[in-house]
């Protein structure tokens, strides 16, 4: 192995230590608690995991963490009347849908029913919106932990060639867009794309969130090139299950220049992003001056 790993986990760490810094400083001088409100609609096991991490985590910065579990058969509108409902709750700051939800709710019907104030997964049309044209949004969870990862191993990323695999409107775009804000030169490829390899080939930085086991190996990515790998895959080997991402860790690290791993990489950084978009939204909305 020739990359540097990049510890996602530590710089978390550091993310939450700073937001939990911020939030005592709010309630000590202001009184303010900011409040993150989780709804988790049915039992899909791996959503229950990280709704259970993310109040654990709320809690531990100091924050308040509501979390409402709604039984699988919950009606669209029955969903819309809770989010009315955390609209209008002083207390709550930040709103977040964890999705999948169930095939009879549209998604975007109730993404985009949540204050766009208070939507810190930053998904509603109006945060899409903003960030698109260059203005103060709500900036999606996943892709921000992945560019604050990429400023804190690069510094400036003015006129790098970035690619990112992957088109999804929750990762996809809007790492694109975040790397476009910066300066990078930004191609982005999909399942429709043709000729992937020299696509990837011509990255200095190369973002994957394509959900493909392993699917980008070594002999794909520039010699010294960063790899940073969104994907979260639980596979069977050796008849153990394991998490793994979308890159093929060990061929990719002995030619990139730096790599994040999976677990221990882009994962904790989207919940330490989540905490920092709440804080910032309490803070909007107390008028009160904004962490940098
Ligand atoms: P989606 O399924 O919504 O999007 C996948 C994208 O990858 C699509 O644009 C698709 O192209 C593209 N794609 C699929 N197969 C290929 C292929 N063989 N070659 C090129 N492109 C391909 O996934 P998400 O964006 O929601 O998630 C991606 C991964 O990131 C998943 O593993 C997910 O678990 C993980 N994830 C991790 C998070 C974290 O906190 N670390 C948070 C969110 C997601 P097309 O549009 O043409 O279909």
């Amino acid at each position: 192995m020739v990359a540097t790993k990049i510890d996602g986990r530590a710089f978390a760490e550091t993310v939450r230590q700073d937001v939990a810094r911020h939030v005592a400083q709010l309630r000590s001088d202001h009184g303010v608690t900011p409040g993150l409100a989780v709804v988790l609609v049915g039992e899909d096991p791996a959503s229950e995991v990280y709704v259970r991490n993310k109040g654990k985590q709320t809690r531990e910065c100091g924050m308040a963490s509501f979390e409402h579990k709604l039984d699988a058969a919950t009606s669209e509108a029955e969903l819309l009347g809770l989010i009315d409902r955390l609209n209008a709750d002083p207390s709550v700051h930040g709103i977040l849908v964890q999705l999948p939800l169930p095939l009879h709710i549209e998604s975007n019907k109730i993404l985009n029913a949540i204050d766009p104030a208070k939507d810190v997964d930053g998904f509603h049309i109006s945060n899409v919106g903003l960030l698109g044209t260059g203005q103060k949004a709500m900036v999606p969870c996943t892709p921000l932990g992945c560019l604050m990862l990429l400023r804190h191993h690069h510094g400036k990323l003015d006129g790098l060639n970035a690619v990112v695999l992957g088109r999804s409107n929750i990762v996809g775009k809007p790492m694109a867009q975040l790397l476009l804000r910066d300066n990078c030169t930004v191609t982005i490829a999909h399942s429709h794309s043709r000729d992937l390899e020299s696509i990837v080939r011509s990255a200095d930085i190369v973002i994957v969130a394509v959900g493909r086991p392993e699917i980008l190996t070594g002999d794909w990515i520039r010699p010294g090139a960063t790899v940073i790998d969104v994907g979260i895959n639980r596979i069977e080997r050796d008849g153990k299950t394991k998490l793994v991402g979308d890159v093929h860790f060990d061929s990719a690290a002995d030619m990139a220049g730096a790599i994040t791993p999976v677990p221990g990489g882009v994962g904790p950084m989207t919940i330490a992003c989540l905490l920092a978009n709440t804080l910032t939204a309490c803070c909007r909305a107390k008028g009160l001056p904004e962490p940098s």
